[in-house]
């Protein structure tokens, strides 16, 4: 048997972590075991998916070097490769026909309001909330004709009402169990005649040839759901192995709120490829010999499918961090060079616009640009105060934006508009505290507020538009730098 494997991600957002773990442990199978690895791209969700979150999956999957050997842009003899591609040549629809005509699916006519009447009824009830298969007792051929009459349905799975499901994952030491009176009679086509990633995937992963689905154990549930369709496509089942889900560090599944998740990200901040496989690598599988660092091609030659750690491992990014000095440090003089131009090529790009109309040399952007990219700045007390305001006067003042900033920072909104917006907002309801204070309405004035403000941030009395620069500097730095500030007027 030729090993067969494939990563399927759906393209939404930017390319994820959690991609590039799946995709490193599945090209390690296949490079262990002379197989093949394939890239699927899983697009059936219509409002969610873009062909330029593809395209970014492309790049970073290069960027890499986790190549496949099938895929969307490279070819091969499976394709088409895009599922929204293979939606036009009728195959999800034809294997879900086939389960009509066996009596396996059925055609369902509940509209979104009678689902929604159901759910309800069930919530009142105590009951687990589950369609309640009445659309399954309308006979065979007055669903046919309906739906030949044109009548909006979905297709669904006709699951066995009793017994169970059992299966044992290779990984795992107890078999998975499952009632099936508790599985939902799964959508398999949906109202726009688009099939769901349940049916999508089954039938792709057969007709692909996969043999072995190495995945993200969130998908273990849907399991049982899975191996039935293959049973009643008439298909053999790939082996289904299911991983553990990355996390953060308090344990839950790994989240751009906790960690950064975008591979655009990772490149963005110079982190060098071999690095962060480095680090991937070490989260679900070690070196037999206990090795910390190794690459890609070694990982190939001694990955173990069965020694793969299940146990959620937590995204550590100081590990990462030591990896890639390691990694860097062993660079060769000429791709040392390269990376420290790249990363100050990518920096020029961001701040050359805002320091632009302050350089009298071309020698002053270094010094201008400083405060957007160093660690952290130097606050002088004489500056932090401007005139007539005190301490406790300024503390208050930095610490009331610092909450603004902190909601913008949760709340995505880190624009230079929004933060103005949010910034103006403090002073507005601190001066409305006391209308006729000509005192308290100088302190919250942008003369003296945005001043404190801006040497916090900046180190300095002088930068670039102020929103500007909180926005290019970042909420992490910033935060940071207003904290340090304000505890300096302790
Ligand atoms: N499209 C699914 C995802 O985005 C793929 C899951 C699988 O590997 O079966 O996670």
């Amino acid at each position: 048997m030729t090993v067969r494997v494939r990563i399927a991600p759906s393209p939404t957002g930017d390319p994820h972590v959690g991609t590039a773990y799946i995709g490193l442990l599945n090209w390690c199978f296949a490079k262990r075991h002379g197989g093949k690895f394939i890239l699927r791209i899983e697009d059936t969700d219509r409002t969610r998916c873009t062909e330029a979150s593809a395209q970014a999956i492309y790049r970073s999957l290069k960027w890499l070097g986790l190549t496949y050997d099938e895929g969307p842009d490279v070819g091969g003899d499976r394709g088409p490769y895009v599922q929204s591609e293979r939606v036009k040549l009728g195959i999800y629809q034809r294997h879900a026909d086939q389960l009509v005509a066996q009596g396996d699916a059925y055609p369902c006519f509940c509209t979104a309001p009678d689902l929604d009447a159901m759910r309800k009824a069930q919530l009142a009830a105590k009951q687990p909330v589950m369609y309640d298969r009445r659309c399954r007792g309308i006979a065979p051929s007055e669903a046919a004709r309906r739906v030949a009459a044109g009548e909006t349905h979905v297709v669904r799975m006709k699951t066995p009402t009793e017994g169970d499901f059992t299966y044992k994952d290779r990984l795992r030491a107890k078999p998975t169990t499952k009632a099936w009176a508790d599985i939902d009679d799964q959508v398999l086509i949906k109202g726009d005649g688009w099939p769901t990633y349940h049916l999508a995937a089954v039938v792709d992963d057969h007709l692909m040839g996969i043999t072995h689905v190495i995945r993200a154990e969130e998908w273990l549930n849907s399991l049982p759901k899975h191996i039935w369709l293959n049973q009643h496509l008439g298909f053999t089942p790939p082996e289904y192995v299911h991983v553990g889900l990355l996390r953060n560090a308090d344990k839950s599944k790994i989240s751009k709120r906790k960690n950064p998740t975008s591979l655009r990200w990772y490149e963005a901040q110079g982190y060098l490829p071999e690095a962060l496989l480095n680090f991937l690598a070490q989260l679900g599988h070690s070196h037999p010999d206990g090795t910390e660092q190794f690459s890609l091609a070694e990982m190939g030659g001694f990955f173990d499918l069965d020694r793969i750690n299940v146990a959620g491992p937590v995204f550590d990014l100081k590990k990462l961090d030591h990896l890639q000095g390691l990694w860097f440090r062993q660079l060769s003089p000429e791709r040392m060079r390269d990376e420290v131009v790249r990363a100050i090529d990518t920096r020029f790009a961001d701040l050359f616009p805002l320091v632009k109309e302050r350089l009298t040399r071309g020698g002053d952007f270094l010094t201008l640009a400083e405060p957007f990219y160093a660690a952290s700045v130097t606050h002088h007390l004489d500056e932090l105060l401007p005139k007539g305001a005190d301490k406790a006067q300024i503390r208050g003042v930095l610490e009331a934006f610092a909450k603004a900033l902190k909601e913008a920072q949760a709340a995505e909104t880190w624009t230079p508009p929004a933060l103005e917006e949010a910034v103006r907002a403090v002073c507005t309801a601190e001066i409305a505290k006391a209308p006729e204070d000509a005192a308290l309405a100088a302190l919250w004035s942008p003369k003296i507020a945005f001043s404190a403000l801006r040497v916090a941030v900046t180190g300095r009395t002088n930068s670039p538009p102020l929103f500007e620069t909180i926005a290019a500097i970042g909420a992490v730095r910033c935060l940071e730098r207003i904290t340090a500030a304000a505890n300096k007027l302790r």
